[in-house]
């Protein structure tokens, strides 16, 4: 008896013990004890009211990521008042919201150009001849806003990239919910440090009943590799939330940006 005794305590000490060792080496989840980073998200709410409706439900959406105090969000429809500390922030969300002041854009230049990070969303890249800020085009590795169809409808999106942290995980094409897509001059495709992770389907074409677009590219998501930075031209309305593969591709978006801070992966913390 006194032997099976031994037998069993050698057993729930070795289990245990294990266990133990399990949990310091093996252990599949990595549980916070603190945020592990801090974003900014800014918008602007004197744009047109579809750009507002995606930011107000962007918001919500980020907010949403915070749970269990993952990360600190701070929200504003005053960047200006931030760029004193813009470094405060792992992250900026641009939301349909770009720096107009010189003093903004010169705050912002310096973030991004020391590994600063930027998801940006819709109107966050919208510029045309107008807009005289030749370095915004180095930065998005893109052109001006060339053409759109009108009015917002649902597209089919194809994966350019399937082995990307972005897009590993979904499908290698869906249906995205009914945005206002761009097409730029010249396309980000034309310059050689930009990924395109995805773009319209030529399948699409023509797409618009007002605005008919017949041919041309239309990227959609894409990264340029001279900085930590990714845009997605989703943005336009209120039904951008209602697909899961299009949400899960914004998580993956926000994340990928975060993980390559300079300063180390905030998830591995
Ligand atoms: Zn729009």
């Amino acid at each position: 008896m006194k032997y099976i005794k031994s037998i069993l305590l050698l057993l729930t000490v070795t289990f245990f013990g294990s266990l133990a060792a399990y949990a310091q080496d093996n252990y599949p989840a990595n549980y916070a004890r603190a945020p592990r980073f801090k974003a900014l998200l800014f918008y602007n709410k004197h744009v047109e009211e579809a750009h507002l409706q995606f930011a107000e439900q962007t918001i919500d959406f980020f907010k949403r990521l915070t749970y269990g105090d993952g990360y600190i969000l701070e929200v504003t429809d005053n960047f200006s008042a931030y760029t004193d500390r813009l470094n405060d922030y792992d992250v900026l969300i641009a939301v349909n919201d770009a720096p107009v002041s010189a003093k903004d854009r010169a705050a912002f230049e310096k973030y991004m150009e020391n590994g600063g990070g930027w998801i940006g969303f819709h109107a966050a890249a919208y510029n045309d001849r107008n807009t005289k800020w030749p370095w915004f085009n180095k930065f998005l590795g893109a052109g001006v806003f060339y053409c759109n169809n009108w009015p917002p409808q649902p597209a089919l999106l194809d994966i350019d990239v399937t082995d990307h942290a972005v897009t590993k995980n979904l499908p290698a094409s869906f249906v995205a919910p009914a945005s206002e897509w761009y097409q730029w001059d010249p396309s980000p495709r034309s310059n050689p440090n930009v990924d395109i992770l995805l773009s319209l389907s030529s399948r699409n074409y023509p797409i618009g009943i007002k605005d008919v677009v017949k041919f041309g590219d239309f990227p959609v998501v894409w990264t340029n590799r001279d900085y930590r930075m990714i845009y997605l031209n989703m943005g336009h309305g209120d039904v951008e939330y209602l697909d899961a593969t299009q949400n899960l591709l914004f998580v993956n978006a926000f994340r990928w940006i975060v993980s390559r801070d300079p300063k180390g992966n905030p998830f591995e913390k």
